[in-house]
This record gives structure tokens, sequence and C-alpha cells, in this order.
């Protein structure tokens, strides 16, 4: 007869033993899932190119000389000297809009104003007004991040596509091939930056490099890229570059891409559920709660259920939805409602 120690060690040994087989075909399903999901997604991608963009397509061939224009006299100004050309498109004009958009979020941050603004805002007990020596900080280390790693990360982005390609030809893309690079920019970024970001989180790395992104519980659009110079160069940069590196995308799409690259993952920090913006719940959830929503679109979380605290709690009702037209902070109650 056995002893009940034996009996209860075996059952661990046995439990834990299905817990790994679990965890392992847990995880071989989710990479299935990705694989078919991703897969399809490209399928009707190419399938709709020639008939959605079609449309675009007509659109942009009505204006195409416009913008051909444009480019021929800006390289032309430029003296055909790409590398400066590059430098930019790639670096000057993303940052420009990235500190534009961030200067104005940052005097409603300190200020509180306008309030048709603040109105908006998701944690509402959070920053009202924002910590100005935490802020400071931020802002300084994120200047250090794009001058001391970003600025060479790209000019090394110019040598690797400057000796597979031409990045600065003097013939624009069209129209629907710039929507389709962009998409799979889209798509590779939201791929790199959720699985380097789920490893940034294992305990080691974590403790060591992404917590300085986390003392931001309720984030500020500058914190987007408010991180360790390890994670800005793994999550924040690489994800941003392998598209436009894989692609040999023309510096027109490049810049367009980093320009929207930023300007979504400011919004994704900013904190305000703005009207016709995409929501930023997301991702302000994962700052709020650590172990939820680690990608940019969703999709991933959705297949790998690390969103499935947010959706069963539904901190933010209308997470969903994109186009919000009433203040948000008026529709979560102040208490939680008593379950039925
Ligand atoms: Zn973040
Ligand atoms: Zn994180």
């Amino acid at each position: 007869m056995k002893k009940p120690g034996e009996s209860s060690s075996q059952t661990d040994h046995s439990s834990s033993r299905n817990g790994r087989q679990e965890t392992s075909g847990g995880l071989w399903d989710s990479v299935k899932k990705a694989a078919f999901v991703i897969g399809s997604g490209l399928f009707f991608l190419a399938a709709f190119r020639n008939s959605v963009t079609w449309h675009l397509q007509r659109f942009w061939g009505a204006s195409g000389d416009f913008w051909q224009t444009q480019w021929t006299k800006l390289y032309r100004a430029f003296d055909g000297n790409e590398a400066a050309l590059f430098i930019v498109g790639t670096l000057l004009v993303p940052t420009f809009c990235f500190w534009l958009f961030n200067g104005f979020l940052m005097v409603v941050d300190t200020t509180g104003r306008p309030s048709f603004i603040t109105r908006y805002r998701i944690q509402v007990d959070k920053n009202n007004p924002v910590n100005p020596q935490k802020l400071r900080y931020a802002v300084w280390t994120v200047l250090m991040n794009q001058l001391l790693l970003s600025v060479p990360l790209v000019l090394l982005t110019y040598v690797v596509m400057k000796w597979h390609g031409e990045p600065c030809g003097p013939d624009l893309p069209t129209f629907h091939w710039v929507l389709l690079e962009l998409a799979v920019c889209g798509l590779l970024e939201e791929i790199f930056f959720y699985y380097s970001h789920r490893l940034f989180h294992q305990p080691l790395f974590y403790k060591h490099i992404h917590k300085i992104h986390h003392e931001w519980t309720a984030p500020v659009g500058v914190v987007s890229l408010y991180a360790h110079p390890v994670e800005h160069v793994c999550a924040n940069m690489f994800p941003a570059l392998i598209g436009p590196m894989l692609l040999g995308s023309h510096l027109a799409t490049t810049s367009l891409w980093f320009s929207i690259a930023l300007l979504v993952t400011t919004i994704s920090h900013c904190g305000y559920h703005l009207p016709l913006l995409p929501s930023p719940e997301f991702h302000d959830f994962h700052h709020l709660k650590f172990n939820q929503c680690y990608g940019v679109l969703g999709v991933l979380d959705r297949l790998h259920g690390t969103d499935d605290k947010f959706r069963k709690t539904k901190p933010f009702e209308r997470h969903t939805i994109l186009l919000s037209l009433t203040p948000l902070n008026e529709s979560i109650p102040d208490s939680p409602k008593p379950t039925q």
C-alpha cells in the first residue's frame, strides 16, 4: 500500500508533468494560431490589393504627379545627396512630429488645460497635474535615447539599405505599394514588439531593464520612449526598423512609417482617450497591471490569452471603439457594480 506522501508526490509529479505538457502544448497552439491568422491576413491583403486599393490608386494617379514633382524638387535641392535626404526623412521629420505632438501633450499634462482634452483622461485621478520633476527626467532620458541610440542605429540602417537597394531613388513608389509596405511594417512591428516585450517581462530582464518603463503606472505621451537603452534598441527601434530593412522601402515610405509608429506609440501612452484617435486603454491597462496586454494591435494578446483580464474586467468599457465622442471618465463608475 502506498503511503499518502508517495501518492501525493506522484500526483504532484504527474500534474507538474502535465502542466509542462500543457504549457508547451498551449504555446505550440498559440504559435500555430498566430501563423494561421498572420498567414491568412497576408493572403487577404494580397488578394484585396488589386481590388480595394485600385480605387485608392486612381486617387493617387490623379495627384501622383504632384508628389513626384515635389520629390524631384527635393532631390535636386539636396543635389542628389542621398545620405542627407535619408537623415532628414528618417530622423528629422519623425522626430519633429514626435516632439510637436508631445510638446502639446506636456502642456496639457502640466497645466490641466484645455479641459476639453483632460476630461478624456483614462486614469482620472492620475497626472492631474503631472509631477514636473518626473516629467523632466523622462524627457531627458528620451532625448538621450534618441541622440545616442536612435541616430546611430538609423545611420546604420541607411548603410544596410544602401548595400542591398536604393532607399532614396528618384522615383516614388506607387500609392498601393506604400499601403502594402505600411501594412507589412505594422504586422512585423506587432510580432517583434509583442515577443520582445514579453521577454522583457521575464523576472531577470524586468528587474534590470523593463522596470524603468513601468515606473509610470499611468503613462504620458513622452513615456513611450522612456526606457532602458537595451529596451530602446531591442523593443522600440528594432521592431520599427525591421520592416523597411526587409522590404528595402523607399525613403518616402520609411519616413511615413517612422512618423506613424512614433505617433501611434505616443497615443498608446498619452493617457487620454481622445475623440477620433485610436484608444490607448489597452496599453494603459498594461502599465496599470504589468502582466496584461503586451502588444500594440492586440491580435497576439488575443491569441495568447494575455488580454483576458482586460476583456473580463472591462476596466475601460469602450476600449474597442475607435471613435469615442463622449468623455470616457464620465462613463466609469466610481466603484465597481455589485455582481448579480
Ligand atoms: Zn508602455
Ligand atoms: Zn511592459
